[in-house]
């Protein structure tokens, strides 16, 4: 699969007290997003010249800020891009947007819909109120939760995508009953990392607490014919089973992914837009390879993680993780380090009394999905 992502706009109609974003009023010309679509199509038929099996599988996100206070020019580049694909034999295009919801409407879902767009809502449940505030000041929660049940109408399987803040992180599980009790079948979980947040001893015991329960949780609401998907356990889950490493199947730090800033500049990932020395070519001038080459030169395993046992499922090589923990795209948190190592106990826990019950809709998520 070969990622675009298009930053829309810099700027957002909330105010996360954990966001690390800079919120200027800075958008993408519809032009520069098709110049990148443009440079892709002429990659993928370069390749396909001289190699039959080449990649023509395509994944386009919108990325922001807020990617919905861009919606027109999404829209016209989904348009733009299904045309480009339809000019590549064999190719096929996917969309990905992440929005906090609040500008989602029946016309956007709708228009979703047609176009096979994968619609992920950001959304800290208990939490919401005391760390996703609007720009204005206000609560978000109940305006939120409405635009939820409306999603959920139309693509039930909708991820929910929540951060956790260290201040409210005892929330975690009943954010999980509520997300469930809306008929959420999908969560994923980032702990929020960077300058704005801290992580204590304290703090992460409570994490610890809640995850013992969020995995009782994903016991009970995954028997007989019940999926519920709490995507970092399925992750560690899948990996094991499918002998996979963990940063393999789940970074494209720079190799296979281009993430475009609204000025037409290449990153290799989302947090390093913008920065000094990571930026990877142009719409103008295309793909830098040499500064891809030196980036991932750079980006080499941390040291305490070289005879760990469970390296393979640790997202210990994670770029972006890595450095927003720590400032160092090859160092690794002990955060980071004990939130891995308590995933993947708690997945394997989880698995292990799914797999002795033999629930079949589990095996088969599992193994076949
Ligand atoms: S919705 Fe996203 S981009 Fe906007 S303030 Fe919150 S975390 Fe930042
Ligand atoms: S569990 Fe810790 S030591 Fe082991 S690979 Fe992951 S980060 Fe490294």
């Amino acid at each position: 699969m070969r990622r675009l992502t298009l930053v829309m706009t810099h700027q957002c109609n909330f105010d996360c007290r954990y966001c690390l974003q800079k919120h200027e009023d800075v958008y993408m010309d519809e032009e520069t997003g098709r110049k990148a679509l443009d440079l892709l199509q002429k990659e993928i038929l370069a390749e396909s010249a001289s190699d039959k099996d080449v990649d023509k599988n395509v994944q386009v996100s919108f990325y922001g800020g807020e990617p919905l206070l861009a919606r027109e020019k999404i829209e016209r580049l989904v348009a733009y891009a299904n045309e480009m694909i339809r000019e590549v034999p064999g190719g096929t295009i996917r969309y990905e947007i992440t929005t906090n919801g609040l500008l989602l409407d029946r016309e956007f879902i709708d228009f979703a819909k047609r176009n096979k767009i994968l619609l992920a809502l950001s959304h800290d449940g208990e939490a919401q109120d005391l760390v996703r505030i609007d720009r204005g000041g206000m609560a978000t929660r109940a305006r939120v939760d409405e635009k939820l049940k409306l999603l959920l109408r139309s693509f039930p399987e909708t991820i929910v995508m929540m951060t956790l803040h260290p201040d409210h992180v005892n929330t975690l599980s009943d954010s999980l009953s509520s997300f469930h009790e809306l008929g959420v079948k999908s969560v994923n979980l980032v702990p929020a990392h960077g300058e704005r947040v801290s992580w204590t001893q304290e703090k992460f015991d409570v994490l610890k607490a809640e995850l013992e329960k969020a995995k009782e949780m994903y016991i009970a609401w995954n028997q007989g014919e019940n999926a519920f998907r709490l995507i970092p356990f399925e992750n560690k889950i899948r990996n094991y089973i499918r002998q996979k490493d963990a940063d393999n199947a789940m970074c494209h730090f720079s190799c296979n992914k281009t993430m475009v800033d609204v000025d037409g500049r290449y990153y290799p990932c989302s947090h390093f837009i913008g920065r000094e020395g990571y930026c990877t070519g142009s719409v103008e001038e295309g793909k830098d390879t040499s500064a891809i080459e030196d980036l991932e030169a750079r980006r080499v395993e941390p040291g305490i993680c070289r005879d760990c046992a469970i390296r393979f499922r640790c997202r210990h090589t994670c770029a972006c993780a890595n450095h927003g923990h720590t400032g160092d795209m090859s160092s690794i948190s002990a955060l980071q380090c004990e939130y891995e190592k308590l995933v993947i106990r708690l997945a394997d826990e989880a698995a292990m009394e799914l797999i002795r019950e033999e629930n079949p809709v589990f095996v088969k998520r599992m193994y076949k999905e």
